[in-house]
């Protein structure tokens, strides 16, 4: 068990890590477009629709990443495969991964 402040700061990285950062990586690496890059990282987030064919659908004790098949190692290759292309494409990709790191960081690094 996580005790409360920690749950508490584990789950503000988590939003911070889905929600914030995005808007910094699109500010740094696509100044003059970043409204457009960050909603485009934003929308990379519907890869949790795969949590909806598992269950239960959220377990706090179950890493995504490996488990669901949007959060599976394929997945992720096919993910890092999309950096090599331009435009949008590279963008998804880029918000694929750095959703799958969020997503890893919150299991591997945190208590439950
Ligand atoms: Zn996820």
């Amino acid at each position: 068990m996580c005790p409360p402040e920690i749950a508490l700061l584990k789950t503000f990285v988590h939003y911070f890590l889905h929600l914030a950062f995005p808007a910094v990586i699109a500010f740094v690496f696509y100044r003059n477009q970043w409204k457009r890059v960050y909603l485009i990282l934003l929308a990379t987030m519907l890869v949790d629709l795969d949590h909806l064919f598992a269950d239960p659908i959220f377990d706090p004790n179950r890493m995504s990443v490996g488990f669901h098949f949007l959060h599976s190692y394929y997945a992720i290759a096919v993910y890092f495969l999309l950096l090599f292309f331009k435009g949008n494409l590279r963008i998804i990709g880029i918000g694929l991964l750095f959703h799958m790191l969020t997503d890893f960081q919150d299991f591997v690094l945190w208590c439950h």
